[in-house]
């Protein structure tokens, strides 16, 4: 099921979106009223258990609007707490980030011997189409990554590798743009993460029943159409499991906790010189099955 959070006027509404096509169209259908009243995204997985039962027996008989006609927000637009990030994850981004010269991190081009784990601000969180500001005042390397986020359902702590996937509700999109000047100057990353509307997400907040093998699934990322990345999941260092089993160690785990996985090769600062972001770039970030993301860069 590809869910949605949506807006219609001042309202925001959740949606069961059908990327599959009715007459040639993508469609989305209110599920307001099978919810109760006035919950978001947050506690709908929360509820999974009941309310999963419930849309997906009733959803079907609902009107649909078409995909097009609604302006979607992020799938979970104001998460509990700050998303979760891995840094230096797949191999060919490791060699080109310790060349660029932006990563002060210390280890350069090895290969982390443990998961290097950030975050990025709640209010960086915007939506799959939402124009992304340019902090100009702030930052003049701005960056995309492309990455897929893992959605907690049932939370925990100490969760095992092997019962790491149960604990997975979903998964989605997202972009991990990232201003590089204030990263590396800044040393730790949250500032040059977290900056407002730099956490493009969406379009659905896919379940997990939906892909049957995460690890076969690709990222694609195009700059103004031009690929800049593409790499499969499987080529990650530290996988889902090893993730979950890390983190969920000493902290517990909250269903709708995001954790995006890191970015594969292709990034800006992986060309020489640097190919940073202007105002007036789209940039999209698509994984197979969990759609796409699609964000301008704003001239303020
Ligand atoms: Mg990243």
């Amino acid at each position: 099921m590809k869910l949605v959070t949506f807006r219609t006027g001042t309202m925001s509404r959740i949606g069961v979106a059908d990327a599959g096509v009715v007459r040639g169209v993508s469609v989305v259908r209110d599920v307001s009223e099978l919810l109760p009243a006035g919950i978001g995204m947050l506690e709908v997985i929360e509820a999974w258990d009941e309310l999963g039962p419930v849309l997906r027996e009733r959803t079907a008989a609902l009107p649909t609007l078409p995909l097009d006609s609604v302006e979607l927000l992020a799938p979970i637009p104001a998460p509990r707490r700050n998303v979760i990030c891995v840094g230096k994850n797949y191999r060919d981004h490791i060699t080109e980030f310790g060349r660029s010269g932006y990563d002060t991190s210390g280890e350069r081009v090895e290969l982390p011997a443990k998961p290097i784990l950030f975050s990025k601000a709640t209010t960086s969180v915007t939506g799959p189409t939402a124009a992304v500001e340019p902090h100009h005042a702030l930052t003049s390397e701005l960056d995309y990554e492309g990455e897929l986020c893992v959605i907690i359902g049932r939370g925990g702590r100490g969760i095992t590798r092997e019962q790491a996937y149960q604990h997975v509700w979903g998964y989605t999109i997202v972009n991990d743009i990232t201003a590089r000047d204030l990263q590396r100057d800044h040393k730790q990353w949250l500032l040059g993460k977290s900056l407002d509307t730099h956490c493009p997400m969406g379009p659905y907040a896919v379940t997990a029943d939906e892909i049957t093998d995460v690890t076969a699934l690709e990222i694609e990322t195009t700059v103004n159409g031009e690929r800049r990345q593409r790499a499969a999941v499987k080529d990650m260092i530290f996988d889902i499991p090893h993730l979950i089993a890390t983190l969920s160690a000493g902290i517990t785990l909250l269903p709708g906790d995001l954790i995006a996985t890191g970015t594969p090769a292709g990034v800006g600062i992986g060309f020489d010189p640097p190919r940073f972001l202007s105002s007036g770039d789209l940039v999209e970030v698509s994984i197979t099955g969990l759609g796409r993301l699609s964000n301008r860069i704003a001239d303020r």
